[in-house]
């Protein structure tokens, strides 16, 4: 395993093409937007050096038998499924953020398992590639960003329908020693941090699809690619000199960045799927469940952070007696245990696949995910309602630090006796940060669309909910006779 000090040395090998703000960064390690999200990695690193931690941050590897870090393993056990839930909880108390390392890991157990499946029917041999590409990333300890979103253009359109045929990426050309792709993928979570992308498809696809049914990993640094990092509210906050409170988590953050193919060439020894469109509608799905089973433990995580910064801030504006006050906080902590149960319930319910590694029960990964579509965004109405109006209305830090102001805004914005206002301020901004500002776009707005959007999730638990049973068991105890 690397360490914390390895994996950032070992990413400023990579010559990434990155764009901020209309600029190319030169140094993407010490570039202040792109820093904090860059720490939430790193402590995926730090912690699995860390003995209290070692039982959540480390396996045993299934393919070298060696101690790796969680983020590289292939389940082994419904245990396993569990234990990656209370670690991603873990890690989104530590950083309020994604720590955006999961889609990677979530990727590989799709790819892994997948591969095996469409090598036993069609006679291809992708499952032995991807076992010695998985065994050099448990090796490196490298960070692989799982891509999967398309731009997808006209939704209403299959990905050989649009008029544009780059919507969606595909294999432009096969040559005896590999494809080149071409096309994007978008919301990359944690890409600029990454050593590795791994694409797959995104949609389930027909036989005039074919060229978009394409799965492969190559170096985020491979000629072709470049990002163009995603905005965030608040994020020139960041620039600000000597920023530090109206930052609300100033150590800690997530990204995302749309990432450009332009005609890139992948070696044969990197391709998982190039045209088994079959196949195609099997790694989606279990990608997705996956990833909605992690939402089961990083949003919970997160919202712990948000729950007890709305109590500190109660007890700072000094109405943490009252009882609809208190009454609040509890709603808060059943919606987010609702949803911690949910990623528990469908680790437990795991099944072995095929390919040896362990796979979430999809119903209960989904009834999850649909949760997270819906339980943040009260939280975060009832943590607005508590922390009160001055959380958007806070004069700015540099305000503060105006020596003809600050006394009167300690003054004026002081709430009990025995707390400062500064840090009245700062658990203000900290909730800002969470429901409004850079950490919003994990907790809120990927809440919603992240690991697919609400209604991704209610298609498949239309699939799983075995309706048929349902209304026969209905039948029976209603003593409603089947027709002869
Ligand atoms: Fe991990 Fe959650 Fe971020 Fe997805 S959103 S990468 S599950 S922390
Ligand atoms: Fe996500």
């Amino acid at each position: 395993m690397k360490t914390k000090e390895e994996y950032i040395e070992s990413l400023k090998e990579k010559n990434m093409d990155v764009y901020v703000m209309g600029e190319k960064v030169e140094d993407t390690i010490n570039h202040p937007i792109i820093a904090p999200s860059l720490n939430s990695v790193a402590l995926t690193y730090e912690l699995a050096e860390d003995e209290e931690y070692e039982e959540l941050m480390t396996a045993t590897s299934s393919l070298t038998g060696k101690k790796i870090n969680r983020f590289t393993h292939l389940h082994q056990s419904t245990d396993d499924l569990v234990k990656k839930v209370k670690m991603q909880r873990m890690l989104g108390q530590k950083t309020a953020s994604c720590f955006q390392r999961c889609v990677g890991m979530d990727a590989a157990n799709a790819v892994f398992s997948t591969t095996f499946e469409c090598d036993e029917k069609h006679g291809t041999n992708y499952h032995e590639r991807f076992r010695k590409y998985w065994t050099l990333v448990q090796e490196n300890d490298w960070v692989v960003d799982g891509a999967m979103t398309d731009p997808k253009g006209d939704r209403g359109k299959s990905p050989s329908q649009q008029s544009d045929p780059d919507m969606y990426l595909r294999i432009v050309e096969r040559r005896e020693d590999g494809i080149v792709v071409r096309g994007a993928k978008a919301h990359q979570t944690g890409m600029v941090n990454s050593h590795e992308v791994m694409v797959m498809p995104t949609v389930a696809m027909r036989e005039e699809d074919k060229d978009y049914a394409v799965a492969f990993s190559v170096s985020v640094d491979t000629p072709g690619i470049f990002m163009i990092y995603g905005r965030q509210s608040c994020d020139t906050r960041k620039l600000e000199k000597d920023a530090d409170i109206d930052l609300g988590n100033k150590n800690y953050g997530g990204h995302e960045a749309l990432v450009i193919f332009e005609d890139v060439f992948v070696p044969n020894d990197r391709i998982f799927m190039a045209g088994e469109y079959d196949f195609s509608g099997m790694l989606v799905e279990r990608f997705a469940s996956y990833h909605r089973q992690s939402y089961g433990g990083c949003k919970c995580g997160v919202g712990d952070v948000l729950i007890g910064a709305t109590a500190v801030s109660a007890e700072y504006n000094g109405v943490q007696k009252a009882s609809h006050i208190k009454d609040k906080l509890i709603e808060m902590n059943h919606l987010n245990e609702t949803i911690y149960s949910c990623g528990i319930a469908c680790s437990c319910q795991g099944k072995k696949l095929p390919a040896g590694n362990y796979y979430v029960d999809t119903l209960l990964a989904n009834v999850c995910k649909q949760n997270v579509t819906r339980f943040p965004y009260e939280i975060t109405r009832l943590a607005e309602d508590i922390a009160g109006g001055l959380m958007v209305t806070l004069p700015s830090e540099m305000d503060y630090n105006n020596p003809e102001l600050r006394a009167y805004i300690d003054k004026y914005l002081k709430g009990v006796d025995e707390i400062s206002t500064e840090d009245r301020m700062r658990i203000l901004r900290l909730i800002e940060n969470i429901t409004l500002g850079t950490a919003a776009v994990g907790y809120r707005t990927e809440s919603m669309h992240g690991a697919g959007s609400p209604q991704a999730q209610r298609i498949m638990i239309a699939r799983q909910a075995n309706m048929e049973e349902k209304k026969e068991q209905a039948k029976k105890i209603a003593g409603i006779k089947k027709k002869k």
